[in-house]
């Protein structure tokens, strides 16, 4: 009941003639949704801001406190040209921000309804904010490591809806840390979940949320019935309706 399936031994599986079938396209716009309240809550320092009032620091309005980022002009990151990495253009372009993407198969200096294909140095030193949207695999395992971060702006927030392992957690926790990178927003993490005293955890820059993005009513309702037509499937001896092959 998932689109990724980076859990699952693939191989292993088809060895043992056992079908596998996951829930592709229902969680599309969930996951855009929850990757642009990821990306306006760490832009707006949103979590902070109730922090600061639960802690009873707020005393009055004032100019300089909390201050963001503005979305307007601001350029947005995309890695991983598939069906989230669109649906999240399409939010990104409703805020007015410049849109760039990078994935296996596009080409750079080409473009697409405002959106410029990169290749993926140039939309890590450009991006004010990377978001990820690749599955996890081994071309893609610690994608953002220690040096694909030392390539981001220092200003730059990191969004991570797609799978933890797509993220080296250390380099990253170093990178929020020494200031390499402004701030990150994580749907998945590695391990999944983080354990209660991860340093990640403690860092003001950092906002983690527990494997949320396909958490809506409808969208869960949805990856329910497809699930139970796999499964009505396989049991029946049918080909499978949404397949991993
Ligand atoms: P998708 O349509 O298959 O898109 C993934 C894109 O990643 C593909 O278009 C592929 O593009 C690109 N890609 C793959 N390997 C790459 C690489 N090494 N370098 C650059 N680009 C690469 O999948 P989707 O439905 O958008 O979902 C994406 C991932 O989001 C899923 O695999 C899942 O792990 C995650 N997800 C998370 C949640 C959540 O709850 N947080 C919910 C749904 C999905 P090309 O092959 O054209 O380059």
């Amino acid at each position: 009941m998932a689109v990724g399936y980076n859990n699952i031994d693939v191989a292993a599986a088809k060895e043992r003639g056992i079908k596998l079938g996951n829930t592709p396209g229902v969680l599309t716009d969930a996951t855009a949704d929850l990757t642009f309240s990821l990306l306006l809550a760490s832009a707006r320092r949103l979590i902070e801001g109730v922090e600061y009032i639960r802690e009873g620091k707020w005393q009055t309005w004032h100019p300089s406190v909390l201050l963001g980022v503005e979305l307007r002009g601001s350029t947005l990151g995309i890695i991983g040209w598939g069906r989230i990495g669109k649906a999240v253009a399409k939010r990104a372009a409703g805020f007015d921000m410049r849109i760039l993407a990078y994935s296996r198969s596009t080409t750079p200096s080409e473009s697409e309804d405002g959106v410029q294909f990169v290749d993926l140095n140039t939309l890590l030193r450009e991006s004010d904010f990377v978001s990820l949207h690749v599955p996890q695999n081994e071309s893609t395992y610690h994608m953002i490591n220690r040096e694909t971060l030392a390539l981001m702006k220092p200003t730059a927030i990191l969004i991570n809806t797609a799978r933890g392992g797509v993220v080296d957690p250390l380099a990253l926790t170093e990178a929020l840390q020494q200031g390499v990178l402004g701030g990150t927003a994580l749907d998945v993490t590695d391990p999944e979940p983080l354990p209660p005293d991860h340093p990640l955890l403690s860092l003001k820059n950092a906002l983690v949320v527990p494997h949320i993005g396909s958490a809506t009513h409808q969208t869960r309702a949805l990856m329910s019935s497809m699930s139970a037509d796999n499964l009505i499937a396989g049991v029946t001896n049918q080909p499978l309706p949404n397949s991993i092959s």
